[in-house]
């Protein structure tokens, strides 16, 4: 402790993040019940084995090291069985995160921003489940925004799998999961058990891998887990929010393994694609909707299919309370928050994104250092369309930006200003971008 303040010890800068968000508000309570004078806490990063952090000293039982994440359990039985080994896979020795029942291939609409990465998924469940498991591409991996269907996908090529050929060992896991079994794995020393119940799986899934970006021990193992199972040809399936090359924190030599297989983008929505989905999800919802409020929501909810989603179960749950036609007036009104939220949806990420596209530069040069003109440019243009276009703060639009001072930010956006003035090609550059994400 610290005056006040307990300070926890974790060992990665992930788990400091996971911690911080998912139990701050329980380790406070539980820090509390123990000591009244704890006000706040802390994390800090003090690598396993590192000097003891100061929080230690005044703590009573000094016999661990560090703090780690079982400590936030109030369960102190289901924190001794967990000490064991870390369950991965089922008692079945099949699959290993919950698996939702309703995405499946049969749930998922095709249409042309995913019919790659549904084509790929679907050719991926077929070989696994096939009686000599063929690997087209290894590692199929799946990239795009949120909310487009990367997470289902991944269910439905376990579903098959589990139903074509119920002995291969499938295990599908979020990145997150994976870091913190590992963690875990090696607080309770039984790294080889990990290893062992990674190593023996005919399928691999791992969800959102941008969260192993950063130098972390966890991104060594999950490199050798995937060489293991690339070497003994098992098929690997990874997703994550960006392309292998723009993802961040990556070590070289991971990046460039992950781009060796299939990289399947999947886009974003289009209006067919989502008044497809929408009729697809009334249809089995048992909504009957008038056309006209279909296409509102089609052409008004651009984001991602999750809001869609939304949208239509809340008009559904609408609909049966009230047993009366919803009028397109209704609709509106009933949805005006999430309809309000799709207006002003341009994130600071896609602007970057659109802008690194449009100038054919790295995503990575909006936040690196270099100074050369060929990405300095583009960088000060997404940033004057971050100002114009988001309701951020400078200080928070140059965090954004690799880090940057807010008056390098203002810098940037008076320097597109003004040079918009003489600069007709420039000119033209930051209409064209404002147009696409402004909607
Ligand atoms: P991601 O993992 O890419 O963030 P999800 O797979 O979780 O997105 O998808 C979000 C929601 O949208 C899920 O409920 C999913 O079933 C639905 N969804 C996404 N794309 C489609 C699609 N093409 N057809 C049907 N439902 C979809
Ligand atoms: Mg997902």
């Amino acid at each position: 402790m610290a005056g006040d303040e307990g300070v926890i010890a974790v060992p990665t800068r992930f788990l400091r993040n996971w911690v911080a968000t998912h139990y701050s508000d329980r380790l406070l309570t539980l820090w509390r019940s123990e000591n009244a004078a704890v006000r706040r806490i802390s994390f800090v990063v003090a690598p396993a084995g590192a000097r003891q952090p100061p929080a230690q000293k005044d703590r009573d039982d000094s016999a661990s090291p560090t703090v780690t994440v079982p400590i936030a359990e109030p369960d102190a039985a289901a924190v001794v069985a967990e000490q064991s080994t870390p369950e991965i896979i089922d008692d079945k020795g099949q699959i290993s995160g919950p698996l939702d029942p309703r995405l499946t291939f049969a749930n998922f609409v095709v249409g042309k921003p995913n019919e790659l990465a549904h084509a790929a998924a679907y050719r991926v469940a077929e070989a696994c489940a096939a009686p000599n498991q063929l690997v087209p591409f290894n590692p199929l991996f799946l990239y795009g925004g949120v909310g487009l269907g990367k997470t289902h996908l991944m269910h439905a090529i376990a579903w098959h799998v589990r139903k074509a050929a119920p002995k291969r060992k499938v295990i599908y896991m979020s990145a997150e999961k994976f870091m913190y079994q590992f963690v875990r794995a090696i607080r309770f020393k039984s790294q080889i058990d990990f290893k062992e119940q990674f190593r023996s799986v005919d399928l691999l899934m791992i969800d959102d891998v941008q969260f192993i970006g950063g130098k972390d021990s966890t991104q060594e193992e999950f490199f050798h887990t995937f060489n293991a199972l690339v070497d003994q040809n098992r098929q690997i399936v990874i997703s994550a929010d960006k392309s292998p090359s723009d993802l961040e924190g990556l070590e070289e030599r991971m990046r460039s393994r992950l781009g060796w297989g299939l990289v399947a983008d999947i886009h974003p929505t289009t209006y067919e694609l989502r008044l497809s989905i929408l009729e697809a999800k009334a249809d089995r919802m048992g909504l009957r909707l008038p056309q006209k409020i279909m296409e509102f929501l089609a052409h008004k909810i651009t984001s991602n299919v999750r809001e869609l989603e939304g949208a239509l179960n809340r008009l559904g749950a609408h609909a049966q309370l009230v047993r009366r036609d919803l009028t397109l007036d209704n609709a509106q009104e009933l949805l005006r928050d999430l309809l309000r939220a799709n207006e002003r949806r341009v994130t600071i990420d896609e602007i970057q994104r659109r802008v690194a596209e449009h100038f054919n530069i790295k995503l990575l040069e909006m936040t690196s250092s270099r100074r050369a003109r060929v990405v300095a440019r583009p960088r000060q243009v997404a940033m004057y369309l971050a100002k114009q276009l988001t309701q951020r703060s400078l200080p928070e639009i140059g965090r954004k930006f690799g880090g940057r001072d807010h008056t390098t930010v203002m810098h940037g956006v008076r320097k597109i200003e003004e040079l918009m003035l003489s600069d007709r090609a420039l000119a033209e550059d930051v209409d064209v971008l404002q147009r696409m994400l402004g909607n």
